[in-house]
């Protein structure tokens, strides 16, 4: 304890994301808001993601702030062929798991001998870093577990175990598999899931559940997630507000108490700017092109960070897209399609040209800012939890088109239970996609002013006396008790 003629250290808490950008763009949020609130933070990204966020940037070093700092941890996979591709997020998963709890040790260690640095305080990891909860319980330091999935992926998570036990998990062979809304397996109703909405079905379970493999690595390391890790932190934060997703809430709180809703964690309006975590470099044209064009009338596609469509798809998706007739800003990552594990020209030939003054092809944005703008009208978008929450906080309606994980979850609930999506067919052609398009960006209509109820709601959220506002005030009086 400090002496009382001492000044008391400032808490210092160590924020460890899962190295996705999906997962270090909420993670850096919060990191902010507690700097903010007088913390001494440190953020770790691992090398390769930090050797990314510099070519990205185009500087020769990451800088902090006064009182924020950024340090590496290896990710323990081996070096990768294509520097600024999207690791493999499986491989990653185990990697981790297996390689980080000595480097974040030793890096707790370093920062506590480090002078005019505050001892380390506290710990929060992303939930799919969840080992790191049992590294700080060995150090004496609490530890909480920020879980990036909306609290209906999250409670889809905690299930894991109930599917196993009760049989649905593993698939009994592949022919369980199909994705066809056929009434087969994936169907198949689960009316005993409490606190989801009544008629949910397999189907609407994070993908990994499809798996005929009884030793399935991302079943399990899940199920380790809600049952070792999660009970053992000190609290979970989840980036969502109560009015959203109150039942799923109420079901997750009645496993897990000390669950903290601080949603949507926004940048806008921004603090500390020069801290920013993409790791792809921001294409600057979006601005300009969308201030040219008219109020609400352009449709914004974005499949998020990690999804790999394959090439006849993207080639009949491009026609669709072009077909339905709506100017659009289309964001195509370099590493979006693949040939035999090769990343390779995701456009079909000729397509730039044939749309040019109407469509423009990026390679990343400013999503935020993009959804934020008044010509946005509609998002079709892959359903990543960032995305969907960005978007209800901008009040633009979106056409769903899921493709893995708990994206599913959210595609189910954005249609049926916030009714602001339109879902898209995992295998859809041309045809349904110019159809969800112009439907989508069809004048008034439910779905827009269910957007814009939404984004009232999301704004009183996170506004002084709003639910999210309080629990990130309290989260910080909890966390902030410095523990020597
Ligand atoms: N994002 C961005 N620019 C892009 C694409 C994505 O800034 O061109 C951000 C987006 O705002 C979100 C994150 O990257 O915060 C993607 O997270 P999400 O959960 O939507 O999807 P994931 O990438 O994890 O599949």
């Amino acid at each position: 304890m400090a002496s009382s003629s001492e000044p008391a250290a400032k808490p210092h808490v160590l924020l460890i994301p899962y190295p996705a950008q999906g997962h270090v763009n909420p993670l850096l949020r919060l990191a902010k808001a507690l700097h903010l609130r007088s913390f001494h933070v440190t953020f770790v990204h691992t090398e390769h993601n930090h050797g990314r966020l510099l070519r990205s940037r185009g500087t020769g070093a990451v800088e902090g702030a006064d009182g924020f700092r950024f340090e590496t941890i290896p990710d323990g996979l081996p070096p990768a062929a294509e520097l600024d591709a999207t690791q493999d997020i499986w491989k990653l998963c185990e990697a981790t798991r297996r390689t980080c709890p000595g480097p974040v040790r030793e890096l707790i260690q370093r920062l506590n001998r480090t002078e005019g640095v505050p001892p380390v305080s506290c710990v929060i990891a992303d939930g799919a870093m969840g080992f790191v909860v049992h590294v700080a319980k060995e150090m004496g330091l609490p530890a909480y577990l920020f879980f990036t999935p909306s609290a209906c992926g999250f409670l889809a998570y905690l299930n894991f175990d109930q599917l196993v036990k009760r049989g649905y998990v593993p698939f009994k062979d592949e022919s369980c598999l199909t994705n066809k809304h056929d009434g087969g397996y994936l169907d198949t109703a689960l009316d005993w899931v409490t606190g989801m909405i009544s008629n949910i079905r397999l189907r609407d379970f994070p993908t990994f559940i499809r798996t005929t493999d009884a030793d399935d690595v991302m079943v399990t390391i899940n199920i380790k997630q809600c049952e070792l890790d999660a009970p053992a932190a000190d609290g979970i934060v989840l980036n969502t507000f109560d009015d959203l997703e109150s039942t799923a809430l109420a079901a997750i709180r009645a496993r897990l108490p000390n669950t903290f809703t601080i949603g949507p964690l926004v940048s806008l309006p921004p603090y500390l700017p020069s801290l920013a975590s993409s790791l792809w470099k921001e294409d600057s044209v979006c601005t300009r092109w969308l201030d040219q064009q008219a109020d609400g009338s352009v449709v914004y596609v974005n499949f998020g960070s990690i999804t790999v469509v394959a090439r006849e798809q993207m080639a009949e998706f491009a026609r669709g897209l072009a077909g339905a007739g709506s100017p659009f800003l289309w964001v195509v990552r370099p590493d979006m399609v693949r040939d035999g594990g090769e990343t390779s020209t995701p456009l079909p030939e000729g397509f730039v040209e044939e749309v040019a003054g109407r469509g423009l092809m990026v390679g990343w944005c400013d999503q935020e800012a993009v959804l934020e703008h008044r010509a946005t009208g509609g998002f079709l978008t892959h359903c990543g939890w960032n995305s969907t929450l960005e978007s209800l906080h901008a009040g633009v309606p979106m056409v769903c088109w899921p493709f893995f994980a708990e994206q599913v979850t959210n595609c189910r609930y954005t249609c049926d239970e916030w009714g602001v999506g339109l879902e898209l067919a995992r295998d859809a052609g041309r045809e349904e996609v110019v159809a969800a398009v112009r439907e989508l960006m069809a004048d008034g209509g439910e779905m827009r002013r269910k957007a814009a109820e939404w984004k009232n709601k999301a704004e009183k959220a996170v506004a002084v006396g709003g639910s999210s506002k309080g629990n990130l005030e309290r989260f910080v009086k909890e966390i902030a008790r410095v523990n020597r």
